[in-house]
């Protein structure tokens, strides 16, 4: 067995790199693809249910595959710093592989409305970070406008070569399953994800690699669904931070995954969401935030529905790491209980 080399190396003809293009790489990708059978078995045992777990990546979420191939492009054009506009993850990511290039990273965040894991992670990598008083959105709008006057290279998902990098989650996918799943569930917030797994798919079928096509279905959060209902959410909530978006940039080829794929676009609610969250957490071990867990939340609505044939093969995205966002856990499980260092006290807690 050979050491994993980061998902550019791995997937070298997949990707936009020559060798002229330095790697900036964190040995990204390589993450588990781990089988759920309590879900399963809560849910509708004739499944077969695998977690994507991406929160495994080195910042904590997916949006490290495509930020080495983001960063890398940019240091081979010779950019000595980026921005960004962020619900945390990406701004955390961004900080990270910009550390590792040894150029600058400039980030927004909406004030409020970051998880506080993702905050820190921007700050120890030594990002500007600036809280704008504002949503998500209108940061967005912010930095674009930046970046197409100044020096400084845009990495939100509208650049071209984060969608590259995260098309990989789908080979890997096909890797460790040795074939393309049924169906694909993902969260969607600025639709980036979706978009870049389906590419992924779909290349990796027209290379041969694998013989099957997945649906692709995603899941809003219920007060933030601007695809579900399309129209623009000037402001949308969510207790989801990651996928609190109202108007996505991949909104187009969002839809265009979905009908290629003969997919679709779902919502669930904050309710639904947090209960999926602990569920993962109680019942699998598994401790991802409440973003991710919207498509476990998604997963038990659709098999309550009836959408996916007996013995469907269905592989779910956890797009982040649940020590992201302590906050809403400890806000979610009951809390850690004082006692004196006495041990009748500790038992008379115990009842055992
Ligand atoms: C970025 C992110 C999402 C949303 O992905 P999009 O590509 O914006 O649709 C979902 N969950 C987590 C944890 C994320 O960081």
């Amino acid at each position: 067995m050979k050491a994993w080399r980061g998902v550019i190396e791995e997937y070298r003809d997949f990707l936009p790199v020559t060798d002229k293009t330095p790697i900036v790489t964190l040995f990204e990708g390589n993450t588990p693809l781990v089988p759920a059978p309590r879900l399963a078995e809560a849910t509708d045992a004739r499944m077969q249910i695998y977690l994507k777990c991406e929160g495994f990546n080195p910042t904590g979420s997916f949006k490290d595959r495509g930020m080495t191939v983001a960063i890398s492009k940019a240091l081979e054009t010779g950019s000595r710093a980026v921005i960004c506009a962020s619900t945390g993850n990406t701004s955390a990511s961004a900080a990270a592989f910009a550390a590792r290039a040894g150029i600058r990273a400039f980030v927004m965040v909406p004030k409020g409305a970051v998880a506080l894991g993702k905050l820190s992670q921007a700050a120890i990598h030594g990002a500007k970070v600036l809280m704008v008083d504002g949503n998500f959105d209108q940061a967005l709008t912010i930095v674009r406008q930046i970046a197409e006057r100044y020096p400084v290279t845009l990495v939100n998902s509208v650049n071209p070569f984060r969608l590259e990098g995260q098309k990989t989650g789908a080979f890997e996918v096909c890797d460790q399953l040795g074939r393309a799943p049924d169906y694909h569930l993902v969260p969607v917030g600025n639709a980036g994800n979706i978009t870049a797994y389906w590419r992924g798919y779909r290349e990796y079928h027209r290379a041969g690699r694998v013989k099957e096509l997945p649906r692709m279905v995603g899941f809003q959060a219920a007060g933030a669904a601007p695809i579900y209902e399309n129209r623009v959410i000037q402001e949308p909530r969510t207790v989801a931070t990651a996928i609190k978006i109202g108007n996505p940039a991949s909104w187009g080829p969002a839809l265009e995954a979905m009908k290629d794929s003969r997919g679709w676009i779902d919502i669930v609610t904050d309710e639904e969401i947090l209960r999926a969250y602990r569920l993962l957490a109680h019942e699998e071990g598994i401790f991802m935030e409440p973003a991710s867990a919207a498509t476990v939340a998604g997963l038990s609505k659709l098999i309550k529905a009836g959408r996916f044939e007996p013995g469907s093969t269905l592989v779910l995205t956890l797009t982040g790491h649940g020590l992201k966002d302590p906050d809403t856990a400890l806000e979610s499980a009951s809390r850690p209980t004082t006692v004196p260092p006495r041990v009748d006290a500790v038992l008379a807690q115990l009842g055992l």
